[in-house]
């Protein structure tokens, strides 16, 4: 139960309540089925396998917030400096 509010499930306007989330593409707009595997744009947004596996790969960058190909590969430990 909530302590703010004493619902199971938050009403509107409780601050424990959790926000929709979009569930639709918002590339093409078609809903994300129930177990299907989709990737998160930021807080809000969501986006379909479908559409994720056809990005450019400076919309794959915006997504995962780095700047370049190289800043992406060295969060994945994939980068190292010629010695
Ligand atoms: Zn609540
Ligand atoms: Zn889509």
């Amino acid at each position: 139960m909530c302590s703010e509010c004493d619902f199971y499930v938050c009403p509107d306007g409780c601050p424990n309540a959790v926000a929709d989330k979009n569930d639709e593409c918002e590339l093409c707009g078609s809903l994300i089925a129930n177990g299907e595997e989709y990737a998160e744009d930021g807080e809000e947004g969501v986006i379909c396998e479908h559409c994720a596996n056809q990005m450019d790969i400076d919309d794959v960058l915006r997504i995962c917030e780095v700047a370049s190909v190289m800043e992406l590969l060295g969060d994945m430990g994939r980068t190292r400096h010629a010695i």
